[in-house]
């Protein structure tokens, strides 16, 4: 599922250096508490990973927002395979700010 057209943590997180930043692991730990670390669709306990609603393109700044900058409403914690569902049924909308 990699495409270049998508920011880096289409997969959020699961390759490259976002899943070791201190501010995404930290953000990531919060959802994951507020969504009780289950899956918010089917209850699954493990491999669970935090999807981003929104992806948002900040034209000032010429870039995608990084993983952590998105406000909690826009992050839920899914498992695996209903994140892998999610994806393959819906894109994530862009939405190109400030
Ligand atoms: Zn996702
Ligand atoms: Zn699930």
């Amino acid at each position: 599922m990699i495409n270049s057209e998508k920011p880096s943590f289409y997969s959020h997180g699961s390759y490259g250096a976002t899943l070791f930043d201190p501010r995404w692991r930290e953000k990531r730990q919060r959802i994951l508490q507020r969504d009780k670390n289950k899956c918010v669709i089917c209850n699954a306990i493990e491999n669970l990973h935090v999807h981003h609603r929104q992806y948002h393109f900040s034209k000032s700044l010429n870039r995608f927002k990084n993983p952590w900058e998105y406000s909690d409403s826009l992050l839920i914690t899914l498992c695996e395979s209903c994140h892998g569902r999610g994806h393959n049924k819906y894109t994530v909308p862009t939405k190109y700010i400030k």
